[in-house]
């Protein structure tokens, strides 16, 4: 089983590292090959994702995957921008389905900011839509302002974009997700103002029809947004686009205490997959040595159980997250009075001790 290691910037460098601990503590046969990507890639071979990345990519079984990005790149072109790798591995893969569960573990219920009775037990699955929508669409770009009173660019322009097979497989992962849980969707559009989401709603009920054992019901982003804070629990499956998800997606990560706990899984067709956290490269905390490494571990965890066909080895390591947190062990992000404050290296410790 061969796993591309991508660890990019930031915490990305961090995190990942832990992980690699707790995936090599399990005594499997993993081929584990590390390359560079993001920011760490344009500086070594002038390109956020080269060649010899996306290569790796596209041979390895499963790819592992930290967080790409800095301010101090916010001046390039475009293109070559570290997030630029993630879309890029995203489009060439054909990573279209993103799975983002948003778990209240029982032992942080106090670390969230929403009162315990709104997110104990919480357990939400976010699947976003990865490679359509305003992301990715056709034309963008700014015009040059021709009235002489602005010096640069005066208007920029991005294309919201959805056809009915882009919608129609996401909709199809969505159901099946539901079959295996509660049997609830809930899409998230915008059917009042924009035409991809009315297109996005038709087709989510066409492909409805071909689960009659799951109940769909619609709800606008502005409602979804509300409702997840007024009251989370209401949501078990929820399927969107990739704006609306991007943005959801956090929200529901953030309820659940810290963004340093949610993995995610991004999925083509064939189920290869990148495994990532939730959260970016954390460029105020990096270095530091305080970033929590569990949204990552947790992540090699989906890898196993997704990707390499090891549900069992994916199992011990979310009993030994578990564990640890039991333990009362806390990176920074999670603790409250009475834990113990650990390092990003220290938690890696105690979960591969735990194992
Ligand atoms: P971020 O997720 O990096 O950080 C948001 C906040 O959460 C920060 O205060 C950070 O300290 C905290 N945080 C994030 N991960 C944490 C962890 N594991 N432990 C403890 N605290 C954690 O988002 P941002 O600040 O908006 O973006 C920073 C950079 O990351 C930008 O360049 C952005 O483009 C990039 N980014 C990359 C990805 C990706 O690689 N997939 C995703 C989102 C953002």
């Amino acid at each position: 089983m061969k796993i591309a290691v991508l660890p990019g910037d930031g915490i990305g460098t961090e995190i990942v590292a832990e992980a690699v601990k707790v995936l090599s503590a399990l005594g499997l046969q993993l081929e584990l090959e590390h390359a560079l990507v993001g920011g760490a890639a344009y500086e070594a071979h002038g390109h956020p994702l080269p060649e010899s990345t996306l290569t790796l990519a596209q041979s390895a079984d499963a790819i592992l995957f930290g967080a790409v990005g800095d301010w101090k790149y916010d001046a390039l072109e475009r293109s070559l921008r570290p997030e630029q790798a993630i879309l890029g591995l995203r489009k060439h893969l054909g990573l279209f389905a993103n799975f983002r569960p948003a778990i209240c573990h029982e032992q942080l219920v106090g670390a969230s900011s929403l009162k315990p009775e709104l997110i104990a037990g919480l357990d939400i699955l976010i699947i976003r839509e990865l490679t359509g929508d305003i992301y990715f669409g056709q034309p963008r770009g700014r015009r040059v302002a021709t009235d002489g009173h602005f010096p640069g660019s005066d208007e920029g322009f991005d294309t919201m974009r959805y056809s009915r097979p882009e919608i129609e497989r996401i909709a199809h992962v969505a159901f099946q997700a539901a079959q295996k849980r509660s049997g609830r969707v809930t899409s998230v559009d915008k059917a009042n103002v924009l035409e991809t989401s009315q297109l996005w709603r038709d087709v989510m009920i066409d492909v409805a029809r071909h689960y009659p054992d799951v109940a769909l019901d619609h709800m606008y982003v502005d409602n979804a947004a509300m409702q997840l804070v007024r009251a989370p629990k209401k949501f078990d499956v929820v399927v969107t686009g990739n704006l609306f998800g991007d943005i959801l997606s956090d929200e529901a990560s953030m309820l659940t205490g810290s963004i340093g706990m949610l993995p995610s899984a991004s999925l083509n067709a064939n189920g290869q997959g990148l495994y990532e956290p939730s959260h970016g490269s954390a460029p105020d905390i990096a270095g530091k040595g305080i970033a929590n490494p569990l949204a990552t571990i947790l992540s090699a965890a989906m890898m196993l159980r997704f990707s390499l066909n090891q549900a069992q080895a994916a199992e011990r390591i979310e009993a030994a997250v578990k564990k640890v947190l039991t333990q009362g062990l806390r990176t920074p992000d999670i603790y409250s009075d009475g834990c113990t404050r650990v390092s990003t290296a220290q938690m890696g410790d105690a979960v591969v001790h735990a194992l």
